[in-house]
């Protein structure tokens, strides 16, 4: 999972994602807290890999700009909130309480909807709504997609 993800640049990853039908997560982000990734600096990074995680408190929400390794080429605005507390289970077997803003709060609200088989297209009204862009890995030009860091 997590080298899927870092292959096409994501920021998080859902098991059902990529067939495979558990409630685990993996999310890759910045160890500074950011708002978006076009801010991050991917220098320094902190790598979550989260068995049946749940978000427990969720505060300020946001308008977020959004899109989703499920649904290449798209992107859209989805409201989340911008300050979160998850709790999930490490790998190790230790329940634990991830305190989170920004992309992170993001990334966990993003991917665990995913676990609950809800996309962002869920979110808003539907796929037509959403920005289609033209990322190169559709264009036969897998080559040419920009390493993250
Ligand atoms: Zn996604």
């Amino acid at each position: 999972m997590v080298s899927t993800m870092r292959k096409y640049n994501g920021v998080g990853l859902a098991a059902p994602q990529i067939g495979v039908n558990l409630r685990l997560i993996v999310i890759e982000t910045p160890l500074e807290s950011c708002n978006n990734n076009s801010d991050a600096n991917w220098e320094e990074t902190q790598l979550l890999k989260l068995i049946n995680p749940s978000i427990i408190e969720a505060n300020s929400f946001e308008e977020m700009r959004e899109g989703c390794l499920s649904l290449p080429g798209f992107i859209t605005n989805v409201e989340r909130a911008n300050a979160v507390t998850a709790r999930a289970t490490d790998m190790s077997g230790t329940q634990i309480q991830i305190p989170a803003t920004g992309l992170l709060a993001q990334a966990l609200q993003h991917e665990i909807d995913h676990l609950d088989g809800i996309l962002i297209q869920d979110r808003i009204d539907g796929i037509v709504n959403m920005t289609k862009l033209d990322p190169p890995w559709l264009t036969n030009k897998t080559s040419e997609i920009p390493e993250r860091r």
